[in-house]
């Protein structure tokens, strides 16, 4: 039943003869329960972007929001958290703090809502939250997409800034899912004022426990660099990223800054394109495996965290 549930899938006739085994009572209670479950995530509103992918504010039952994404290419972007306490300087959900942990049902629940409007085939905990603050929600939600969802395990990818015990807990789980660090720069202290309040991992430190992952699982880390211009756009952070991480297994994800308009300390801008393609082209052919990415549907409110802020200043919230 789960696993209709998970795959969107109405109980056709080969589940339906699973259902004639179970006792009447709870095959009448089958309609009600996928009412319930159906009821933990509901779309507040949609905006479709311009490259293929669409945002979605989605209603928790309690009231509360979060934004998931449907990204190009049959992907999902989910929350792990409503607000978040790491507190990035350049982050709208980081603003708010924690508010609460979603359950990992909250968090199947956004896949199960994507998958109701397209396919699903891979999902990145990249939302609204900080997954390694919510970590036994977030594997509990990986174990049910990977073993009944049928979601490629490679293809669930586990963002976090870098906490201790997400390599400890990972390599352990049941399935082991692909795994992004935001990195953002190579200078620590730089890092200990963009990312105030992550753990206190140096990036030295923090590439080598995930070039371990990496072997151990067989898939390339995704380093993330949301790019500031006069922030971490520098000669000085190229020649740091390639000391770190030439000859790694893994790969450079550049994220141009998406700006936000007319909020009181959101002053960081992008750098021009040119110079983030200038960037990316130097980093590959000094040996790091790098993408240069638009943060998906950037045209509406494409930040992390916007569209929720932007949906409570309109109700007054
Ligand atoms: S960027 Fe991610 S970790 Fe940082 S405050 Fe925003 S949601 Fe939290």
């Amino acid at each position: 039943m789960l696993r209709a549930w998970v795959q969107v899938r109405s109980l056709d006739n080969r589940h339906r003869r699973a259902e004639d085994f179970l006792p009447l009572a709870m095959r009448n209670a089958l309609p009600d329960l996928f009412g319930e479950l159906n009821a933990l995530a509901r779309v507040h509103s949609e905006h479709a972007g311009n490259d293929g992918s669409a945002r979605l504010l989605v209603a928790l039952a309690d009231g509360q929001t979060v934004e998931t994404v449907l990204l190009p290419r049959d992907g999902v972007c989910v929350s792990t958290q409503v607000g978040c306490a790491v507190g990035c300087v350049f982050c709208m959900t980081g603003r708010s703090g924690l508010l609460r942990q979603l359950t990992s049902a909250e968090i199947v629940a956004q896949v199960v809502l994507a998958r109701s409007r397209r396919p699903v085939k891979k999902v990145v905990f990249m939302g609204m939250g900080e997954p390694a603050h919510n970590l036994d929600n977030v594997l509990e939600a990986i174990e049910l997409l990977g073993v009944e969802g049928g979601i490629g395990h490679k293809n669930l990818v586990f963002s976090t800034v870098g906490d201790r015990r997400v390599f400890e807990r990972l390599p352990q789980s049941v399935v082991k899912p692909a795994l992004a660090l935001s990195l953002h720069t190579t200078d620590h202290a730089l890092r200990r004022r963009l990312l105030p309040r992550a753990p206190d991992i140096t990036p030295d430190e923090l590439v080598e426990l995930g070039e371990t992952y990496a072997r151990r699982t067989g898939y390339p880390i995704q380093y993330q660099w949301t790019l500031l211009e006069g922030i971490n756009d520098s000669e000085a952070e190229l020649d740091g990223i390639v000391r770190l991480l030439a000859g790694r297994y893994a790969v450079m994800n550049l994220i141009p800054y998406n700006s936000v308009e007319g909020v009181e300390g959101f002053d960081f801008r992008r750098p021009s394109w040119a110079r983030a393609a200038e960037m990316a082209r130097s980093l590959h052919q000094r040996g790091v495996l790098t993408k240069l990415r638009h943060s998906a549907g950037q045209d509406v409110e494409g930040g992390c965290g916007q569209l929720r802020a932007r949906a409570l200043q309109e109700s007054g919230r």
